[in-house]
């Protein structure tokens, strides 16, 4: 993992290169690696921000998508690093913590850098324990061309005066680039090529980030506490639990993958997919007959198969959701089925995933490719499951077999 940060006990200078990095671009990486070598610096960590005190309000990309272009952008530096510390640590964000989490990875003599946007060391005397954070790190304020610097100067004197701080300032003609300007080219359908790393503007192409997205209108007939209301009569407490935690994967996939409205569906989608699953055996056989759910000769011998697609007619009357692809989501979440909607991916995957399910083996590597790569992470399912599935002597849907082909097939034409 690149966020080992065990590793830096052999570093006696490491430089932290904090900001958003919405996204990471040209400018931030002339940067680390200019002040790497004014300073005779080691290691260059990237830490992209987690939850920034002072942005609550402001929106930004979500973290992993920050933080794999961060990764995209570095991977061809030995002397680069990043590090999830901030986007895995709760609650807000400060720099003061993340100073501390870092030193007790690092040899006691350490030397550590702090590399920032000028502005923030106006604003500096508000950050959290900032008299202590001068004291633990060097900082190094770097300005774009054009720059007014003599603020920033009487700023940095006033500073060193009042407080034991090192604050030391470089201007890069690279940060001509910014962030800002790039999210706006790229909403406005104009070239980003040549403005960062050809991988990170494949990433940002790939999953469409700063398009201007239309918010879809998804309109549900009960709302959505109505629907954990009745669900919460209708399951036991462990399976409400795992619904719960299935619905908040699934809008974390969407958030990742799809657009605001795909985050809504996937939120339902997640409610639903098990809500007939504790209906007791003469109900269940009640409402097949009702619904007419037909019932192939493998669901009627392993009639746990059956509840996903009850389950969809169920959310269809009882729950009132007209909408085809929450439908389906919900029919093929245990079985899966070849070449599936970016909805069905998103509740598959999340059903395994969900953060409630008990540690088994297989689990962490899904987990990583969900983030990664839908496919990948439903041909790994498929895998995992078929295997338990046959190790316990139990039937296996043809949907599933066919599913884990197309899978297998369409990963390998994708690696070669
Ligand atoms: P930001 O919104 O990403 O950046 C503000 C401006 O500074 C932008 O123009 C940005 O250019 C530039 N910039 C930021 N980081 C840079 C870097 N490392 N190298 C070159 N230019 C950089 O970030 P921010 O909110 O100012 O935060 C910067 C760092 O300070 C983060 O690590 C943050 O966590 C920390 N911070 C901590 C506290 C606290 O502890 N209370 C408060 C504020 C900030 P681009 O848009 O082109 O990147």
């Amino acid at each position: 993992m690149r966020n080992e940060i065990a590793d830096f006990k052999n570093c006696e200078s490491i430089a932290v290169m904090g900001g958003t990095f919405d996204p990471i671009h040209y400018g931030h990486l002339v940067t680390a690696e200019a002040v790497r070598h004014r300073f005779h610096i080691d290691k260059v960590i990237f830490i992209p921000t987690g939850r920034p005190a002072h942005k609550t309000n402001k929106k930004v990309t979500h973290n992993e998508h920050r933080y794999l272009m961060t990764v995209l952008a570095t991977m061809r530096n030995e002397n680069f690093d990043v590090s999830r510390i901030e986007i895995d640590r709760p609650g807000l964000t400060y720099t003061i913590d993340t100073i501390e989490q870092l030193k007790q990875y690092c040899r006691p003599d350490v030397r550590l850098y702090f590399i920032t946007g000028a502005d923030a060391i106006h604003q500096i005397m508000t950050w959290k324990d900032s008299e202590r954070l001068l004291s633990l790190c060097d900082f190094v304020a770097v300005t774009r061309p054009g720059y007014q610097k003599n603020e920033l100067f009487a700023e940095i004197d006033a500073l060193r005066k009042k407080y034991v701080s090192h604050i030391h300032y470089m201007e890069v003609p690279a940060l001509a680039i910014s962030s800002s300007d790039i999210r706006s080219r790229a909403e406005r359908g104009m070239p980003i090529k040549y403005l960062l790393p050809q991988e990170v503007e494949d990433y940002i192409h790939k999953f469409g980030l700063y398009q201007k997205k239309e918010m879809d209108e998804v309109k549900f007939m009960l709302s959505v506490e109505m629907m954990q209301e009745k669900l919460q009569s209708a399951l036991s407490v462990k399976r409400y639990i795992h619904t719960m935690g299935v619905s908040q994967e699934a809008v974390k996939l969407a958030e990742i993958y799809g657009t605001p409205a795909d985050c809504e569906k996937a939120k339902v989608a997640g409610l639903l997919h098990d809500c007939a699953k504790d209906y007791p055996p003469n109900l269940r056989e009640r409402f097949c007959k009702e619904y007419k759910i037909k019932t192939d000769e493998i669901m009627q011998k392993q009639p746990d198969l059956i509840h996903p697609f009850l389950g969809a007619e169920v959310a269809k009357r009882e729950y009132q959701i007209q909408d085809e692809e929450i439908l389906n989501a919900i029919r093929y979440h245990t079985t899966g089925r070849a070449n599936m909607t970016l909805l069905e991916k998103i509740v598959f995957i999340a059903d395994y995933i969900e953060p409630h399910r008990e540690k088994f083996e297989g689990l962490e590597e899904a987990r990583r490719l969900a983030y990664l790569d839908l496919d990948m992470a439903i041909k790994e399912i498929l895998e995992q499951t078929i295997a338990f599935v046959k190790k316990r002597n139990r039937l296996l849907h043809p949907l599933s077999l066919e599913a884990l082909d197309y899978y297998q097939t369409k990963n390998m034409k994708e690696e070669y």
